[in-house]
C-alpha cells in the first residue's frame, strides 16, 4: 500500500489510471494539509466512491503513538512506533506565538556524539519523506484548529544531512502553498557538520536556515565529544558552512552544547570567541540535558555565565537557550530510551 504522504507522483498517476480528474489530488492535499482529515472518510467534498478507494490503496498514517506526553511547560511530545517496528520521536514546542515542531530524520543515529542519546544504539534506517511529513501532521494536530504550526526544526533524531534526499522533498511539501505553507526561512536543518552535504544543499536548496552543531572549539576536544569529527576537521566545516552562507545570504547558527568540566571552561569560551569573531554568525548555547546512563552533567549557573561573559564580551552574538520540556525528556531521543513515563496522556491514534 502507498503512503499518501510520500510527496512523488504516485497520486496524480493513480487518479489518472483510475479515471478520476487530477484536480482531486489538490483536494486531497488540502484535507491533508489544511484541513487536518483524519481519514479519506473526512474528506467530504470526494466522491463516496473515490474515497472507498482511496482507503483500499493509500494509507495516510504508517506511525502510531507509543506514548504522548505533555511537559508543564505546553511542550508535548509523541514517541512514534513505524510499521516496521522502529521508533522515533518528535516534539512540538510553544513559546508565546511560536508553535515550533522538531522532527526526527533517522531511526537512531550514526555520527556517535558522546552525550547524545539517540546515537547510543547506531542507526537503522533512514526516515522516508512520508514519514517525515507524517510527524510534522501528527504534531500539528495537536494544535487547536485556530493554531498553526509556524516553525520546524530538523534536530529529533538522526543526521538530517545523511538523509537529505529524502528530507528534502519533505521539507518541500512543509514550505510549500498547497503543503503546511511555512516560509523555507523558519525551517533549520540541524548538521553535526558534513561539509559534502553542506555543500550538495547548498548547491539543491539553500532556502532553509542551517545549524551546526559545533561543540568544541578545537579539533582535539571534538574529536571526543562529536567522534564523527576525526574524519572532518572544525575548519572544513566552517569553510563548507562559510560557503553556504555566501550562497543563501541566511545568518548561520553554532550550537554549543555546555557539559560540564568538558567544553565549559574560560579557554574554551575564548577559543570559540576567536573561532566566530569575523563571523556573522548566532551562537546557540544549550546547557545539557542529562541522560540517564551517561555520565555528562549540566554545568553551574555560575560557570554557564562566567563562559557567556567571555562571549559577550568578545561581541559574539549570543544566545544561551532555555531546556524546555524537561520534565519529559524532549532532548534528542531520551524518550526512546526510557521505560516509566512522567505525565502520560492518552495516545491519539
Ligand atoms: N544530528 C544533528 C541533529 C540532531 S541533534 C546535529 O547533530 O545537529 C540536535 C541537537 O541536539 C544537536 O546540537 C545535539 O548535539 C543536541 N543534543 C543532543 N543530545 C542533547 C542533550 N542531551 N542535551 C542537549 N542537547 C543535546
Amino acid at each position: 500500500m502507498t503512503h499518501i504522504l510520500n510527496p512523488d507522483n504516485s497520486l496524480n498517476d493513480w487518479l489518472t489510471e483510475k479515471q478520476f480528474p487530477v484536480y482531486r489530488a489538490r483536494q486531497i492535499r488540502r484535507w491533508l494539509f489544511q484541513g487536518r482529515a483524519k481519514s479519506f472518510d473526512d474528506m467530504s467534498d470526494l466522491p463516496k466512491h473515490l474515497r472507498d478507494q482511496l482507503e483500499q490503496d493509500f494509507k495516510i498514517w504508517t506511525t502510531s503513538v507509543v506514548k504522548h506526553q505533555k511537559s508543564v511547560d505546553g511542550t508535548e511530545k509523541l514517541l512514534l512506533e513505524l510499521s516496521d517496528g522502529g521508533r522515533i520521536e518528535c516534539v512540538l514546542l510553544r513559546e508565546e506565538s511560536r508553535r515550533t515542531i522538531c522532527i526526527s530524520s533517522q531511526v537512531g543515529c550514526a555520527m556517535g556524539c558522546v552525550f547524545c542519546a539517540s546515537g547510543l544504539d547506531g542507526v537503522d534506517r533512514n526516515l522516508t519523506s512520508g514519514e517525515i511529513v507524517e510527524q510534522m501532521l501528527l504534531l500539528q494536530r495537536l494544535l487547536p484548529n485556530d493554531e498553526r504550526l509556524s516553525h520546524i526544526v530538523v534536530m529529533g533524531m538522526g543526521e538530517p544531512l545523511a538523509n537529505l534526499d529524502r528530507l528534502l522533498p519533505a521539507l518541500d511539501e512543509a514550505s510549500s502553498k498547497g503543503g503546511l505553507g511555512i516560509s523555507a526561512r523558519r525551517i533549520t536543518i540541524s548538521t553535526v557538520g558534513l561539509p559534502q552535504a553542506i555543500d550538495q544543499l547548498a548547491n539543491l536548496n539553500s532556502r532553509y536556515h542551517l545549524a551546526v552543531s559545533l561543540h568544541a572549539p578545537n579539533d582535539e576536544l571534538r574529536n571526543e565529544i562529536v567522534p564523527v569529527n576525526s574524519r572532518i576537521g572544525i575548519e572544513k566545516i566552517i569553510e563548507a558552512a562559510d560557503h553556504y552562507f555566501d550562497v543563501s545570504s541566511r545568518r548561520l547558527t553554532f550550537e554549543y552544547v555546555l557539559l560540564a568540566d568538558i567544553n565549559d571552561q574560560p579557554d574554551h569560551a575564548r577559543q570559540l570567541a576567536r573561532l566566530l569573531k569575523s563571523r556573522n554568525v548566532l551562537l546557540n548555547v544549550i546547557p545539557y540535558n542529562p541522560v540517564a546512563g551517561l555520565p555528562y552533567r549540566t554545568p553551574s549557573a555560575k560557570t554557564i555565565s562566567e563562559f557567556r561573559a567571555i562571549l559577550l564580551r568578545s561581541n559574539i552574538n549570543v544566545q544561551f537557550r532555555q531546556k524546555k520540556g524537561d520534565d519529559i525528556d524532549a532532548a534528542c531521543g531520551q524518550l526512546r530510551r526510557k521505560t516509566g513515563e512522567l505525565h502520560e496522556i492518552q495516545p491519539l491514534n
